[in-house]
């Protein structure tokens, strides 16, 4: 389907190319600046230059910093106090040309009336009526086409007022909508708790055949490769199994989810007594040749099928291994399989490991990506395509992060200790402050995780999958922003994130943030 566009377009481009109408540079014109008297002196906006007019500080910032004035007035359709509030908070904030660019019509920075107060005295860039300017254009034409012109221009004038109000009437809706549709996926969320905190939770109650295209994807040998081929995943769990040794000597281990069976022949060359080898998913054939041609099959037993349904050969295990592990720690909710085992099998006093996790965010500064990922759509060749920010925004990103785009502290919203927490806690909401490290544009918030083996381990382990360390198979998960809003280096940045299962889908997410006046809820999947 894309190769047959990519060939069809020149073609068509072609074709149609002899009736779309010239676009002309009258529009431009309307925006010739007033003419001042010769002595005014006009400090530049966006440096420390003085130029002899208004005019020609417009002209010379188009030219140097390419920035066309006019045009921004034009494009946030910005009346007489709109422009003196944009001009005061250019001075004011000493804005960047990128961050100015970059501002949405959604989130106007210099809103505030605050930005009505001169930065300058007798500013004379504040002393040009806006829509003046565009009558000076037709002071300079002959008297009937004046005419004809002052008819349009009363026309266009009415015209566009009645389209702002329209954008009005249809900005307030869509902000309506959007509460409703908050409200709608919060009574959704909320329809499963009148059931009662249940001890295993929905992904112990799934049936096998609901949860088939969950297992065949672990079939495939694919998936294992990339996580054998993750050597910051597989190395911690060997170090931690080969550097203490003392903690697994003669124990019963169970392996939840044993895939090629890894971790099950690391525990064994530990010094495990016995390990038990659980996986539903087809790839246990292989871990049975595996282990066979290892020998060790006299110390690990494979059993294939769902924890959950299943007897184990033993009543107790001392020590419970898995990675469980999923985008954003909770992905997949493989956890409550483990805490389902926890629960059945393990002994009082039984170690499960990893043994604590944790779920950290921070904020991000990257115009760059947010204008391609965002931006973008309100500008496509030309057209509006505004609306499909709607579909983009909340679908969270899990990709490797650049991790000079990171721009505050992070902060810890979950700590998981895999002993004791519940099923019903992997949902839940946090309050959390970023403390800002740079003065920028927050674009984006990253969430990642933090793994540690510790609990009687003489030589602890522990991985983060931060963006500040090497790459896993995890990356980042990228939460980003609809509107971007500015920070200063010190700001501490308040916060909440809830986090629950997808009821439609239990193994998906739905992410929660509330963050600067936006509320935004994100899908994992
Ligand atoms: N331990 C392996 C594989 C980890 S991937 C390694 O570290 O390389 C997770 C594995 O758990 C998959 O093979 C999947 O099929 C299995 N799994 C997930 N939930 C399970 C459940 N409830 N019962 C049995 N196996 C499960």
């Amino acid at each position: 389907m894309a190769a047959h566009t990519v060939l069809d377009g020149p073609k068509i481009q072609g074709e149609l190319c002899d009736d779309v109408p010239e676009l002309s540079d009258s529009d431009d014109e309307q925006w010739l600046p007033v003419e001042e008297g010769s002595d005014v002196s006009v400090l530049c906006v966006l440096c420390h230059r003085t130029l002899g007019s208004v005019s020609e500080t417009l002209e010379h910032c188009k030219t140097d910093h390419g920035v066309d004035i006019p045009d921004l007035v034009k494009k946030h359709r910005l009346d007489d106090y709109g422009y003196i509030k944009m001009i005061n908070y250019i001075r004011g904030n000493k804005c960047s040309v990128e961050s100015l660019l970059m501002v949405s019509n959604a989130s106007l920075p210099w809103d505030s009336d605050e930005y009505m107060k001169p930065v300058l005295p007798d500013d004379p860039l504040l002393q040009i009526d806006v829509e003046e300017l565009s009558e000076v254009t037709v002071s300079m034409l002959s008297p009937s086409s004046k005419d004809q012109v002052s008819v349009l221009l009363q026309t266009a004038r009415h015209a566009e007022e009645r389209a702002h109000r329209a954008e009005e009437n249809l900005s307030q809706a869509l902000e309506d909508l959007n509460k409703l549709k908050l409200l709608a996926q919060g009574l959704v969320l909320n329809a499963d708790t009148s059931h009662g905190p249940s001890s295993f939770g929905p992904i112990a109650e799934l049936r096998d055949d609901e949860d088939e295209a969950y297992f065949s994807s672990y079939g495939h040998y694919s998936i294992h490769e990339e996580m054998l081929k993750d050597n910051v995943r597989t190395e911690s769990y060997r170090d931690f199994m080969y550097c203490n040794m003392d903690v697994f000597k003669d124990k019963v281990v169970l392996d939840v989810g044993c895939g090629t069976g890894i971790l099950s022949m690391f525990a064994a060359k530990a010094g495990a007594k016995k390990v038990i080898a659980v996986d539903q998913s087809e790839i246990i054939y292989q871990a049975m040749d595996i282990v066979r041609s290892n020998k060790l099959d006299d110390t690990i037993t494979l059993i294939k099928g769902r924890i959950e349904e299943i007897n184990l050969p033993v009543e107790k295990v001392d020590i419970i291994i898995s990675e469980w592990m999923g985008y954003f720690l909770l992905f997949e909710s493989m956890l409550d399989s483990v805490l389902y085992a926890r629960d059945r099998y393990l002994v009082d006093d039984g170690l499960v490991f990893p043994d604590h996790c944790n779920i950290s965010l921070a904020a991000v500064g990257d115009i760059q990506k947010h204008n391609d990922r965002i931006a973008f759509w309100d500008d496509v060749y030309g057209f509006k395509m505004t609306c499909m920010k709607k579909a983009v925004v909340p679908e969270a990103v899990v990709e490797v992060l650049k991790p000079e785009t990171v721009i505050s502290e992070s902060a810890v919203v979950k700590t998981i200790d895999c002993g004791t927490v519940t099923v019903s806690e992997l949902e839940f909401t946090a309050d959390f402050t970023l403390k800002i490290r740079l003065s920028t544009f927050c674009t984006a918030i990253v969430g990642y995780f933090d793994i540690f083996f510790d609990k009687h381990c003489g030589n602890k382990v522990e991985f983060s999958t931060s963006p500040n360390c090497p790459k896993t198979h995890w990356k980042q998960t990228v939460f980003m922003l609809e509107s971007p809003f500015s920070v200063q280096a010190g700001d501490e940045l308040p916060g909440q994130i809830t986090v629950h299962k997808n009821r439609k889908d239990p193994r998906a997410l739905l992410i929660t943030l509330d963050l600067a006046g936006q509320k935004q809820t994100y899908s994992l999947q």
